[in-house]
């Protein structure tokens, strides 16, 4: 791995949490986060554009993809297959960009595997009852998907102990200004300090982390 190794940002949440919006709006506030644009077999919603929310593909393509290695990690969430395409990912951050995935509790696990310093942050809604209305007043998915999602929510919070940040989405500005703290707190750590002003440390003579 190359020194210059950028931070891999995970969020995760159950559908309807807020995840998306909140990370749409923390790329308009600092374009340098490369998002990643994971594969998807579900039928793209009204307004969402492939290659922009999602590649929208069928299932053979994706299971090739997946047997070819070309995901860094996959997963069936509610009826689907979703999968992070590895290519991207690699090339950023081996070039010290910031990446961002949104994906679900057992693809953060995998991606754990080959980015050990991969920062995890969960999504909460601020009740259960909140969440149901949010995804209803969205009003992109069929009743039955609803129920769907609204059955797997508590599924996936029982695995928000596993990542290190949680964000409750009850205020947006809130949590915005919370995801915003998350990303700036990542990048002033030593390691990544360090690689950043490498010119600096050294004139001062700082020595290398152990
Ligand atoms: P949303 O949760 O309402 O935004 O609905 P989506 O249909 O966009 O996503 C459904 C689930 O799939 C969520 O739990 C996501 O975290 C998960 N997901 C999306 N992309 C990926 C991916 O590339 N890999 C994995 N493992 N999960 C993904
Ligand atoms: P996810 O990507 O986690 O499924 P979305 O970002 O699509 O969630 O948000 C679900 C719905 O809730 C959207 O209609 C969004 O506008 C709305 N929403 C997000 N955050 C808040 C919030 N803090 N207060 C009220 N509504 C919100
Ligand atoms: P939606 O279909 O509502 O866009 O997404 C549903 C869920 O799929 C989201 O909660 C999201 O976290 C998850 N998801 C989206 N992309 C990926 C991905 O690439 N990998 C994994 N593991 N999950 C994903």
């Amino acid at each position: 791995m190359h020194a210059t190794s950028g931070n891999v940002f995970m969020v995760v949440a159950p559908s309807g949490a807020g995840k998306s919006s909140l990370v749409k709006a923390l790329l308009q506030q600092d374009p340098s986060i490369l998002l990643s644009v994971s594969c998807t077999t579900r039928a793209p919603r009204p307004g969402e554009e492939d290659g922009r929310e999602y590649r929208f593909i069928g299932t053979d393509e994706f299971k090739q993809m997946r047997d070819e290695q070309r995901l860094l990690e996959w997963a069936e969430v509610h009826g689907n297959f979703y999968g992070t395409p590895r290519d991207r990912i690699d090339e950023a951050t081996r070039d010290g960009h910031d990446v961002l995935l949104e994906i679900d509790w057992q693809g953060a696990r995998q991606v754990r595997q080959r980015f050990p310093a991969a920062i995890g942050i969960f999504v909460l809604p601020p009740s259960i009852e909140e969440l149901e209305s949010r995804l209803k007043a969205r009003g992109q998915d069929a009743p039955q998907v609803i129920a769907r999602r609204l059955m797997a929510a508590g599924g996936e919070i029982a695995h928000a102990p596993e990542c290190e940040y949680v964000i409750i989405n009850q205020e947006f500005s809130v949590a915005l200004s919370e995801l915003t703290q998350i990303v700036s707190a990542a990048r002033l750590r030593f390691s990544s300090q360090a690689v950043r002003h490498a010119e600096l440390f050294a004139q001062l003579g700082i020595p290398a982390a152990h």
